[in-house]
């Protein structure tokens, strides 16, 4: 078992990640920018250890820094978390190149699933339905033309790079197609740095289902579903498990297919396929593999009552996955909301600042994952997310109360945060009877500004 790790994050999965570490009894090397001297994860670990200035290019993604951290103090692996070079294939190879072990897959299946145009290709292969589009990479506009006239208007753009709901454009037909594919690959190439693109129908009314599964690249579990149709921007907001909306046989189905994608690719470590099903026809249809941890992985611990970073750290230590389908159970229902440093009443506009006064309840049943303490200063230079607020309940209607509950009792002043968008949206009847696709969040924020 390791005895060290650096973790390659900040902020509330830098904490997360630390948690299990200690319940492990693994000492912690957290890294950190001149931004996050005061925080909570620096504060946290065994030894933390400055890599550079607050611009994540300049410290969180220096990929050579960073190995060369692990390798002075001699830990034994580094856990990257979610988002900077968590699905950063060249930076899992340089560790893999190391003597430290890179907690995550393998750098050739990151590169291979990473790249949304090959995992889609990968997953025909395994027998997956994907949404209908191309197969491959676009190679121009004419073959764009063509696949958006068979598979019909509304279609999707989509940067075979992207990622955090970036780099995806609707087209609405065909006079749109040739402008907006100059423009999105040009986006592509600025953000990710490769302008390749591939395209699929737009599903309208779809629910974004999603399964956390994990292997050691021979055997390979599912933990369940979760349902994260509640977006902005295409970014999650308020996630569940289990998806209410699927009946057993989908719930079956969709679960199989993960772990035939993931067994195809001998997956190793923890990871998660995602689908957008169609509630007209009840077809689940892949959309990509994300080969890390999850934002959202606390719904599914919940459920299961497992832990998902400690499962990380096993796989990665012991190459092997000591878990069966059996022994996985779920029980209750649980929500996420993401609690953002952000302003709902203009236009989610970033609020950073310092937190006057924080008053979390502790509740049996409740979990609230944050970096946030008493005088914390939240800094403008990364992610908006503060928190998770996380409950468990015996059914989604309590899980709901609950939620309304602790939301309303929980105290983070001095800036603003999305917690009254999750408030209204526990009273919303669209949320109450569960009856929301991809689109509700953005309609509804829509509707309440004509108000
Ligand atoms: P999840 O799939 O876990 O819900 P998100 O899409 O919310 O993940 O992304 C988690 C974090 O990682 C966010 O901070 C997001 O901006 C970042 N992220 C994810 N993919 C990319 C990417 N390809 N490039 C840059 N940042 C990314
Ligand atoms: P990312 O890599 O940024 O997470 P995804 O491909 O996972 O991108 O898509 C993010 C979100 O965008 C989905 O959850 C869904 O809401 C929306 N989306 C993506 N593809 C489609 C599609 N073909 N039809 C309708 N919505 C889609
Ligand atoms: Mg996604």
């Amino acid at each position: 078992m390791y005895k060290s790790i650096l973790i390659a994050n900040r902020g509330e999965i830098a904490v997360r990640i630390q948690k299990t570490c200690k319940k492990m009894g693994i000492r912690t090397v957290q890294i950190f920018s001149e931004a996050d001297e005061d925080s909570l994860a620096v504060k946290l670990a065994d030894k933390s250890i400055l890599v550079g200035p607050a611009q994540a290019a300049q410290s969180y993604l220096q990929s050579e820094k960073i190995v060369k951290v692990a390798v002075e103090e001699e830990v034994d692996a580094i856990h990257p978390g979610y988002g900077f070079l968590s699905e950063n294939a060249a930076f899992a190879k340089m560790v893999e190149d190391s003597k430290c072990d890179f907690i995550g897959p393998s750098a050739d299946t990151i590169s291979l699933l990473g790249d949304k145009a090959r995992a889609r290709e990968e997953a025909i292969i395994a027998g997956l339905k994907v949404v209908p589009g191309t197969t491959k990479k676009l190679v121009d506009i004419d073959e764009a033309t063509e696949v958006a006239e068979t598979v019909g208007y509304p279609v999707m753009l989509k940067a075979a790079a992207g990622g955090g709901g970036r780099g995806i454009r609707i087209v609405e037909n065909r006079a749109e197609l040739a402008q907006a594919f100059a423009i999105s690959s040009a986006e592509a190439e600025a953000t990710f740095g490769d302008g390749n693109l591939y395209l699929e129908k737009v599903i309208k009314n779809a629910r974004h289902i999603e399964v956390q599964i994990a292997g050691d690249g021979e055997n390979f579990v599912h933990f369940y579903e979760r349902d994260c149709s509640i977006q902005r921007r295409r970014q999650k907001v308020w996630e569940e498990a289990p998806a209410v909306c699927l009946d057993g046989k989908v719930r079956e189905r969709v679960c199989e297919d993960a772990l035939s994608l993931v067994s195809a690719v001998n997956y190793k470590g923890v990871g998660t396929v995602e689908f957008l099903y169609d509630q007209e026809t009840d077809e689940c249809y892949f959309i990509e593999v994300n080969t890390r941890i999850q934002v959202e992985h606390p719904v599914t611990e919940m459920i299961t009552g497992l832990d998902l970073i400690e499962l990380m750290i096993n796989i990665s230590s012991a190459k092997k996955l000591n878990l069966k389908q059996q022994d996985i159970k779920i029980a209750g229902h649980s929500i996420e909301c993401r609690i953002n440093a952000e302003d709902p009443e203009n236009n989610f506009f970033p609020s950073p600042g310092r937190v006057d006064r924080l008053v979390v309840e502790n509740r049996s049943g409740v979990r609230f994952d944050t970096m946030l303490f008493d005088k914390y200063v939240v800094t403008p230079f990364y992610d908006s997310l503060v928190g998770k607020l996380v409950v468990h309940a015996k059914d989604r209607p309590d899980a709901i109360k609950k939620l309304k509950k602790t939301l309303g009792d929980l105290r983070i002043e001095g800036i603003s945060t999305t917690i009254p968008l999750h408030l209204e949206l526990c009273s919303s009847k669209v949320v109450i009877d569960g009856d929301f696709d991809t689109e509700f969040l953005e309609r509804y924020i829509e509707d309440k500004l004509k108000d």
